[in-house]
């Protein structure tokens, strides 16, 4: 049985005095919801030595841009968002996105920050008596050889095949959302594409944010088709439950053509996944499900099935088509 480590807690009274003390504490983690940070502590998978809990800093508003987009502070809790009236309107695939994941109770104390740095659930992940890179570099990885039904397809590595776990950061990837972060040396705004990292060789390292780095705040573009947006999840049960695959889908039609779309993917890869080779596809077609398979195609070519989840190709081209389908008849 893992016992949980002792760890030291602060509640530092700026974002500044957090990031300063991050730096100082190089095994330190930043805290908010905790949902799934204490969850992984209990487990023995992660041992930081010092939480630095940022909950009570003022992070957790919701916010109209100059531009006309949104912000949402890092902080502001899933169930907050997912029924915020500018999301339901302008940017329902996120509302639904969220409402699709957890529960209740988890949506109420999770938060957006917290969302996006969500670790996987992979089993072996998870089991610290198990061989994982991610966990400790160079030790191998148990998935590859064993039970891999839930595992990537896409952006896949001989290191790595665990998948994101999240279903909002799909639906932010969608809207091409800005992650807006502040550290030791100043702010930076990072496009949610370039936040992820494929695995690749370094399983261990998911996202570019640096030594003391903290997300502020998440920007949403006032893109106007962003109305005519969904988010389809498909899962082993009806609720509190991780995708099997899953799409979020914002398209822009007008003339009964496909001005443009942005197509996202859940539950199939080792991080949320942009389908841009779906997109270029779509993109000047008359929408139809002819096209909607060969989007969904042209994406999945160079998915990489584990001897337990060749299945996912089949689902996510299903997942990606319907999705497809319900955006193309809204009214
Ligand atoms: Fe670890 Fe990744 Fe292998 Fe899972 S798939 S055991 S997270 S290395």
């Amino acid at each position: 049985m893992t016992r949980m480590h002792p760890f030291d807690y602060i509640v530092p009274a700026t974002s500044e005095n957090a990031i300063a003390r991050h730096v100082a504490l190089p095994q330190s983690a930043f805290l908010a919801g905790g949902t799934n940070l204490i969850d992984d502590m209990k487990l023995g998978v992660d041992n930081p030595t010092t939480l630095i809990d940022i909950s009570r800093l003022p992070l957790n508003k919701i916010e109209p841009l100059a531009n006309g987009g949104l912000r949402i502070g890092a902080t502001v809790r899933n169930s907050e968002l997912a029924y915020d009236e500018t999301v339901r309107k302008k940017y329902p695939a996120l509302a639904q996105a969220i409402l699709s994941g957890a529960s209740p109770q988890l949506r109420n104390a999770a938060t957006t920050a917290g969302n996006l740095l969500q670790r996987t659930r992979c089993y072996y992940f998870r089991d610290v008596s198990q061989p994982c890179n991610k966990r400790q570099p160079g030790a191998g990885c148990a998935a590859i050889q064993g039970f891999n039904r839930i595992h990537a397809i896409l952006g896949t590595s001989d290191k790595c095949i665990a998948t994101h776990p999240s279903d909002m950061d799909v639906a932010l990837v969608a809207f091409d959302a800005v992650i807006q972060t502040q550290g030791p040396n100043g702010a930076r705004a990072i496009a949610i594409n370039d936040f992820y990292v494929s695995y690749g060789q370094d399983p261990a390292r998911e996202n570019v944010l640096g030594p003391g780095e903290l997300i502020v705040a998440v920007d949403l573009p006032p893109t106007p088709w962003f109305t005519r947006s969904t988010y389809l999840k498909v899962r082993d049960r009806a609720s509190y439950e991780f995708a099997l695959a899953s799409a979020a889908v914002a398209m822009d039609l007008s003339g009964g053509v496909i001005r443009d779309v942005r197509l996202a993917l859940g539950g199939v890869a080792t991080k949320p996944w942009r389908a841009f080779a779906a997109e270029k596809v779509l993109r000047g077609q008359t929408p139809g499900p002819d096209i909607f398979a060969a989007a969904a195609d042209a994406e999945l070519k160079n998915a990489v099935p584990q001897r337990q989840n060749a299945f996912k190709i089949k689902l996510c081209k299903a997942t990606i088509v319907t999705a497809l389908e319900t955006v193309s008849t809204m009214s």
